[in-house]
C-alpha cells in the first residue's frame, strides 16, 4: 500500500528527530523543534553533531521537497509528530486541541468574520495546531495573527509550524494575563487553560478576580481577551461545560452582561472525552459596540461526532437558519 503524504512527512519529522534527540540528549518535542527549524532553513543549524549524524540529516531532508505538500499535510504531520512527544510530559493543561475541534471552529470563524482582511489573536497558542488549522481554512482573506504562550517550547514548536505553513504570526513568550502590548483584534480564538491563576496580585487588576483565594484563569482569560478586541469583534472560546454552573460564575455573567452578547454555546460530543467531567463546549461571544445586538435567541446545541454525517448536516442546516435569523 503506498504511504500517504501526511505519513511521509511524519516519518522524516520522526526519524529526524529520534537522531537529534539521541545525539543532542534533549526530549522528543526539543529535538521536533530543531529538526523543523532547520527544515525551515534549508541547513543543518545544530553545531555539536557528529559528521555521521550530520550526512544521515542531509539525506533524510535532502530526499523531502515541503512544497510539493499542502499546508493541511505539513500540519497535520507535524501535530502527529506533537502527540508522540507529548506522551513524554504529563500535563493537562498543555493539551494541543484535537483536530475535530479545530474544523469547527475553523467553519464557525468563517461563518461569522465577514471581513476579507481581520486581525486575529489566540492568547493561549500552545503548539499553534489551533490556530494554524484556523488559518489554513480562511481562503482567500488577509489575516495578520498574534498568539502568545507562557511555556518556552510550545511557542518555539508554533512558531516552526507557522514558518513550515508559511503564515506570517506574531508570537509573544508571556504570560497572557500580564499586559499584553498588541493592537486590538477583530476576533479572538482560544483553547483556554483551565484552573487557577497563581498571581493573585495580578489578578487584582481584573474584573474577574475571585473575592478570595485564587481567581479561574479561564475567567481572567475571557476579560483579557474581551479587552484587547475591538467593539463588534467576535470571540471563539473552547471551555468548560460548567464555566455558567460554578461558584464564581455569578461574577462572569454580570461581566458579561455589561460587555459582550453571548452568541452560541456549542456543547462538543461527549464522546471526544475520556472523562465526562473534562468536556467542553465553544462559547460564541461578541463584544458591545455601537452596530452589535444580543441576539435574539442564543445559539444552543449539543454537536454530533463529526463522524455521523447525517447529524452533523442537521447541525449545519440549524446553525445556518440561526444565522438567517439572526445575523442577517
Ligand atoms: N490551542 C492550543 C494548541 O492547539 O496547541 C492548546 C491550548 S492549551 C489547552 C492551553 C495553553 O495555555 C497551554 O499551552 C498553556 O501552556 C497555556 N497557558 C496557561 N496559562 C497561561 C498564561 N497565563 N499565559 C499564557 N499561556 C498560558
Amino acid at each position: 500500500m503506498a504511504i500517504s503524504p501526511v505519513e511521509q512527512l511524519f516519518t522524516l519529522f520522526n526519524e529526524t528527530s529520534v537522531a537529534l534527540q539521541e545525539e543532542l540528549s534533549c526530549t522528543y518535542l526539543e529535538a521536533l523543534a530543531k529538526t523543523g527549524e532547520n527544515l525551515f532553513h534549508n541547513s543543518i543549524l545544530q553545531e555539536e553533531l557528529s559528521e555521521l549524524t550530520v550526512k544521515r540529516l542531509k539525506k533524510q531532508y535532502e530526499g523531502m521537497n515541503l512544497e510539493k505538500f499542502t499546508k493541511e499535510q505539513i500540519r497535520k504531520a507535524y501535530q502527529l509528530a506533537i502527540l508522540k512527544g507529548m506522551k513524554e510530559i504529563v500535563q493537562p493543561n498543555h493539551q494541543m486541541t484535537p483536530d475535530s475541534v479545530g474544523m469547527l471552529v475553523s467553519y464557525l470563524v468563517e461563518k461569522f468574520i465577514k471581513l476579507q482582511s481581520f486581525r486575529l489573536l489566540d492568547p493561549a497558542v500552545g503548539t499553534g495546531n489551533l490556530l494554524m488549522t484556523v488559518l489554513n481554512h480562511q481562503v482567500d482573506k488577509k489575516i495578520e495573527s498574534i498568539g502568545v504562550e507562557i511555556d518556552d517550547i510550545l511557542i518555539k514548536l508554533a512558531y516552526i509550524s507557522s514558518n513550515l505553513q508559511e503564515h506570517p504570526v506574531e508570537f509573544f513568550n508571556q504570560d497572557s494575563l500580564e499586559p499584553l502590548f498588541i493592537e486590538l483584534v477583530d476576533a479572538v480564538i482560544s483553547d483556554l487553560p483551565v484552573g487557577y491563576y497563581p498571581n493573585d496580585v495580578r489578578a487584582a487588576e481584573y474584573q474577574l478576580k475571585a473575592n478570595e483565594g485564587h481567581s479561574y484563569s479561564h475567567h481572567l482569560f475571557i476579560e483579557q481577551s474581551v479587552r484587547h478586541t475591538k467593539p463588534g469583534g467576535y470571540l471563539f472560546f473552547i471551555i468548560p461545560n460548567g464555566l455558567f454552573e460554578s461558584e464564581q460564575a455569578p461574577m462572569l455573567q454580570e461581566y458579561l452582561k455589561e460587555n459582550a452578547d453571548i452568541q452560541a454555546i456549542l456543547q462538543l460530543p461527549l464522546s471526544m472525552f475520556k472523562n465526562k467531567n473534562a468536556a467542553k463546549s465553544i462559547v460564541i461571544l461578541q463584544k458591545k459596540g455601537k452596530n452589535s445586538s444580543a441576539p435574539k435567541q442564543v445559539l444552543l446545541a449539543q454537536l454530533p461526532s463529526l463522524s455521523n454525517a447525517a447529524e452533523v448536516n442537521n447541525i449545519l442546516r440549524k446553525i445556518d437558519k440561526w444565522f438567517d435569523e439572526n445575523k442577517r
